[in-house]
């Protein structure tokens, strides 16, 4: 009997984890004991990291994809279509463009992170954002003729992507307008949901001098409850108001709808535990990338250490034997701090972060890290 693998979602998780099986369980697959489903609803990967770069003129959106087609491993039935219900009990996915259910021996949801702006009243009209490639590309062009007046940036609600995208985006902007010789006439406040600038603790502190020494204004506790995009102001829930010319926000993020339509977590997120990434309401299903809900950050590079546990775990378990893989909440990260300048953070479950001190080479390092992405994606490196 053959065992069928099917993953949900082609992103950063989805695909190395594909990758890697069909190295791993070469044999087995070649036997026709095993065979592996990757099915997605893009025809191509998109690597979000680019979008920070975008607003800046400093990278296209074309640069964050790839045909799918190219990326992964020909032993993968690589499906393009949208999964639209999980049935666990029956193990089988609903499909919105082929014939019949897919069905499963064992499921690994990878189905990333979806922004959710319409949760506060005016956002859509009156904000701007880099999460998404069509946010990235409007902002683009409000911010190479934003010479003057006050830039907001507001991070609305955790869990989102990429904890240090904010920081790094106010950081880039205020040194990018410095360079232009505009930063005199543009005010920077960055606003954060909890009483400091980051939910990290240690990055939290190692941010905060980096705000005063650049003049960037801070206003923490600040839980933005709408927009008004006609008097150009942001409100809290605590009754903060800020007046606006330029609004970034890092929007509300949830999963996708079917995890929790299936049972298998909150608003999207599938509860897993967090070593094993095993899903807690059903048998042979894992969850890994954003959408397990493990703790900690939303990040590719979380992606990729969770997709090679849950290969390996899935592996054992193929070959009949105990899997003994486990995720130690590995994170990595490197945080641009200006437009040259960067940091690099690595903690897990039991070890905090310690940023790097900021350097030239932490910066290349990451832009070189972005322009190897591909190689990884395909497990070559
Ligand atoms: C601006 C920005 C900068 C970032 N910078 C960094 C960084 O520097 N370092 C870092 O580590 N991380 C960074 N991230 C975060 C990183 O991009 C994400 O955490 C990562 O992509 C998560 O991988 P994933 O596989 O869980 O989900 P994704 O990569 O989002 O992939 C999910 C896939 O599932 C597909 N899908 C969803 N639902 C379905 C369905 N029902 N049926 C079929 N397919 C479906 C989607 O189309 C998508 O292809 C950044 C994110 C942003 C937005």
């Amino acid at each position: 009997m053959t065992e069928h693998v099917v993953i949900v979602g082609a992103g950063t998780g989805g695909s190395v984890l594909a990758n890697d099986l069909a190295e791993r369980l070469d044999a087995e697959i070649d036997a026709g004991d095993v065979r592996v489903t990757l099915i997605n609803d893009d025809p191509e990967h998109v690597y979000k990291p680019v979008w920070l770069y975008v607003p800046f003129g400093l990278r296209e959106p074309e640069d964050g994809r790839r045909a799918l087609s190219e990326l992964i491993d020909d032993r993968i039935d690589l499906v393009l279509d949208r999964v639209t219900a999980i049935d666990t009990d029956a193990k089988e996915l609903a499909v919105r463009d082929g014939d019949a259910p897919v069905e499963y021996d064992r499921l690994v949801l990878a189905t990333g992170s979806t922004l959710q702006p319409a949760e506060v009243p005016g956002l859509v009209d009156g904000g701007h954002d880099f999460y998404s490639e069509p946010g990235a590309e409007a902002l683009r062009e409000e911010l190479l003729s934003f010479t003057e007046g006050h830039l907001v940036l507001s991070v609305i609600g955790t869990p989102h992507m990429c904890p240090a995208a904010p920081l790094e985006f106010v950081f880039m902007a205020d040194a990018w307008f410095r360079d232009r010789g505009l930063r005199d006439d543009i005010d920077i406040t960055y606003t954060y949901p909890i009483n400091r600038v980051h939910g990290n603790p240690q990055i939290a502190e190692w941010a905060q001098p980096k705000f005063e020494e650049r003049d960037i204004n801070v206003e923490t506790f600040f839980n933005a409850e709408s927009v008004d995009p006609d008097a150009q102001t942001i409100e809290s829930m605590e009754g903060t108001e800020l007046e606006y010319d330029l609004l970034v926000s890092i929007p509300p993020h949830a999963g996708v709808d079917m995890i929790a339509e299936a049972g298998l977590g909150d608003n999207g997120w599938v509860d897993v535990d967090k070593h094993t990434l095993e899903a807690q309401a059903a048998d042979d299903v894992y969850a890994l990338g954003d959408t397990a809900a493990t703790g900690v950050p939303n990040a590719g590079s979380v992606a990729h250490y969770q997709a090679g546990v849950v290969a390996q775990r899935l592996a054992s378990d193929l070959r009949g034997r105990p899997a003994t893989a486990t995720y130690d909440g590995k994170t990595l990260c490197f945080i641009e701090t200006g437009m040259d300048e960067a940091s690099f953070v690595e903690f897990s479950y039991d070890r905090a972060p310690s940023p790097a001190p900021p350097s030239t080479k932490l910066h290349w390092s990451k832009l070189a890290y972005n322009e190897s992405y591909w190689l990884t994606a395909r497990g070559l490196l």
